[in-house]
């Protein structure tokens, strides 16, 4: 029996899906994954992601730009050019954009002011916002405050309890994804257990971070099976139940 699934966070766009990416899309529908939301990292995976939209009934996307790309468009009119993708109807969000303090050599003050750009068009399109944050919780919550985009994500929660807790207060949503399924996941499970179901979205990050038992594969969207398996086994609650509450969470965050 299939399940309803809303992949909120998929990179299908990704050079890993070029050898036979409408093989696995048109798995992922016959399977029954009923909606995507397909986040760009760049300009030319803004163009890739509006393509996937046009061919697809079930893929929307986010346009945005990742923040390990930032120095790529520091003082350019990359604006201009996120503005018009975004007059496109099925680009629903801004994304992904945010804040990597991971790798040490993306420049923090440039991630700052390209994360800043890109919140502030969220406001002025009125569309909600797919965040990146990697070691970064303070920073980013911060400049968050600063610009209250009508809603977000933070996708790939990696935070503690108390984190989750300030995002939620700002109503945000927190990306659950493939790291809940692994073994040494505690401390997503505590978030998963503490905060309410209505503030969590599943995601998969595919290509990349395959929930247990297909770590190391590539992943694709049909395996939130998994977390939102996991999901409601952390809560001791109905999986179909979650399943219908999951759903609804990500129409809502979406406007759809
Ligand atoms: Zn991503």
């Amino acid at each position: 029996m299939s399940i309803k699934i809303f992949d909120t966070h998929a990179h299908y766009d990704d050079e890993s899906f070029d050898e036979d990416r409408e093989e696995v899309l048109k798995r992922q529908f016959d399977l029954g994954v009923n909606k995507i939301l397909n986040c760009a990292i760049d300009i030319d995976s803004c163009k890739n992601t509006i393509i996937l939209t046009e061919k697809y009934d079930f893929i929307y996307g986010a346009c945005g730009i990742h923040p390990s790309y930032s120095k790529d468009y520091y003082k350019t009119s990359y604006i201009n050019d996120l503005f018009e993708y975004h007059r496109n109807n099925k680009i629903l969000a801004v994304g992904e954009i945010g804040l990597d303090y991971f790798y040490k050599d993306l420049d923090v003050s440039i991630q700052k002011e390209i994360f800043k750009e890109q919140l502030a068009l969220s406001k002025e399109i009125n569309k909600p916002v797919v965040i990146h944050c990697r070691d970064a919780h303070y920073d980013t919550l911060n400049i968050i405050k600063e610009f209250m985009p009508l809603r977000g994500v933070i996708h790939c929660f990696s935070g503690s309890v108390d984190i989750a807790k300030e995002w939620v207060k700002l109503g945000f949503y927190l990306g659950i994804g493939g790291v809940v399924t692994f073994k040494n996941a505690v401390k997503i499970i505590e978030v998963v257990k503490e905060i309410p179901t209505k503030y969590l979205l599943t995601e998969t990050d595919c290509p990349y971070l395959s929930p247990v038992p297909l770590r190391g594969k590539r992943n694709e969207s049909i395996n939130i099976e998994h977390i939102i398996r996991k999901i409601s086994e952390a809560k001791n609650a109905d999986f179909y139940k979650i399943v219908d509450t999951l759903y609804e969470n990500a129409s809502k965050f979406l406007n759809l």
